[in-house]
């Protein structure tokens, strides 16, 4: 059985999509900050003038800093995706801690600010991670479409595959090193937004909920 459906079943709290009568999308982008193609992908957001949400892994913040600062200067949300990307299954409590918490440190560091958002690598954790999580006063968020970006390795794919997963509410998982993401980004907020839809941060899909 899929988290998600795990997940609205035993813990409510974990958010796997926004409200469902209102025409939101969430787009999130994970494993960054990547020094080529996050860049790419802030300037197609910043021309649409669309707010998204970046998961990032701490390794990555710490080799490329400047790229979390920028979003998180752009005002995007960010959210904490452990430091190396571990899968959280059957990890000592110690472990699952460390993975998080050294994130939120490079993050913190990098941008000056703390993070309410957290993702599990691969959207899988056990209870045990999950707990730890909350307790440690995370959001925990996972999604509810998942286009396949990385598999594609052309644009016009990934825009058909995102564009069959919009509807109210969807948290949709891109990544920031697919390097066909930013041009089919473009038609998919061009498209997406011809369809009556609207761009969301995570941080703007929760406060108006
Ligand atoms: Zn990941």
């Amino acid at each position: 059985m899929a988290l998600s459906h795990l997940a609205q079943r035993f813990f409510p709290s974990v958010l796997w999509r926004g409200d469902p009568t209102l025409p939101r999308v969430a787009l999130t982008f994970d494993d960054g900050p990547d020094p080529v193609n996050t860049p790419r992908l802030l300037d197609v957001l910043a021309k649409f003038g669309i707010k998204a949400s970046f998961f990032l892994q701490g390794r990555n913040v710490e080799h490329y800093p400047e790229v979390a600062a920028q979003i998180a200067a752009e005002a995007h949300t960010i959210g904490n995706h452990t430091y190396n990307h571990t899968r959280l299954i059957l990890k000592s409590r110690r472990l699952i801690y460390q993975e998080i918490k050294h994130a939120e440190k490079a993050i913190t560091r990098a941008t000056g600010s703390s993070t309410r958002f957290f993702r599990p690598p691969y959207g899988q954790m056990d209870w045990r991670a999950l707990k730890i999580a909350s307790e440690m006063g995370y959001q925990v968020v996972i999604w509810s479409a998942l286009p396949w970006d990385w598999k594609a390795k052309i644009p016009k794919k990934i825009v058909t595959a995102t564009l069959s997963c919009l509807f109210n509410g969807a948290i949709i998982v891109l990544h920031d090193r697919t390097p066909e993401l930013p041009a089919a980004l473009e038609l998919i907020i061009e498209i997406g937004k011809q369809r009556g839809f609207s761009f969301v941060s995570l941080e703007q899909m929760i406060c108006s909920q």
